[in-house]
């Protein structure tokens, strides 16, 4: 259904129903029902969070309707965010407990249009979450997530990044606050993206693995 959708897309719109809709089927197996996760906790907001530039697109346009002040707000808090992470490698950033720019007074300020990797980051262990927020370098701590909720999940993600692949949109795995800059910053990232170019030029990137 995403390829069908995607392939016929002409309109911006277009793209971002394609996406909300394989968002909404992500969900149905990203829910699950027994987890250490509340409302207010925001310990897994720390992490580095990869990205598509789909993603970014999609939660570009979901923030429009914010009122001027919260917008120019988010974009001090994406600005400070993009001069810091650019400069650290991906281990550095991973390792430093560097806050999310979309977290406000300790929630998620677009959490219906948040990427796929935040809505497949679950906990049925809050002490690790704890000892990962507590301990950020050690890296080898074991995850406190249900491994195959987790592991459902990334399949899904696999499969909707191949189909942006197969249809040659960029495959490039982005850094989330420093692609979601660019992207509210440069209207030309949407028309690279669009033309199939690599959307963002300034962001940081995670390499594939
Ligand atoms: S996008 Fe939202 S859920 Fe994801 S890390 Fe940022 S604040 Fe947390």
């Amino acid at each position: 259904m995403l390829e069908q959708q995607l392939a016929s897309a002409t309109e911006d719109a277009h793209f971002h129903a394609a996406w909300r809709n394989a968002v909404i089927s992500f969900d149905l197996i990203s829910s699950p029902h027994q987890t250490d996760c509340r409302e207010g906790c925001s310990l897994c907001c720390w992490l580095r969070v990869d990205t598509w530039a789909h993603e970014v697109f999609f939660l570009a346009q979901a923030l429009e309707p914010l009122p001027q002040d919260q917008k120019d707000a988010l974009l001090q808090r994406l600005q400070t965010h993009a001069t810091t992470v650019t400069q650290l490698t991906v281990f550095e950033h991973a390792t430093r407990n560097i806050a999310c720019p979309l977290l406000v007074d300790g929630r998620c300020s677009a959490y219906a249009a948040r990427p796929q990797a935040c809505r497949r980051h679950h906990s049925t262990d809050l002490n690790a979450c704890i000892h990962t927020f507590e301990n950020p370098t050690d890296l080898q701590a074991p995850a406190g997530h249900d491994a195959a909720i987790f592991g459902l999940c990334t399949e899904r993600m696999t499969e909707t990044h191949d189909i942006y692949c197969k249809l040659g949109y960029d495959p490039t795995i982005y850094e989330l606050g420093s692609a979601l800059w660019e992207a509210l910053t440069d209207p030309a990232c949407w028309q690279r993206w669009r033309a199939r170019e690599k959307a963002f030029l300034r962001a940081s990137h995670t390499p594939a693995h």
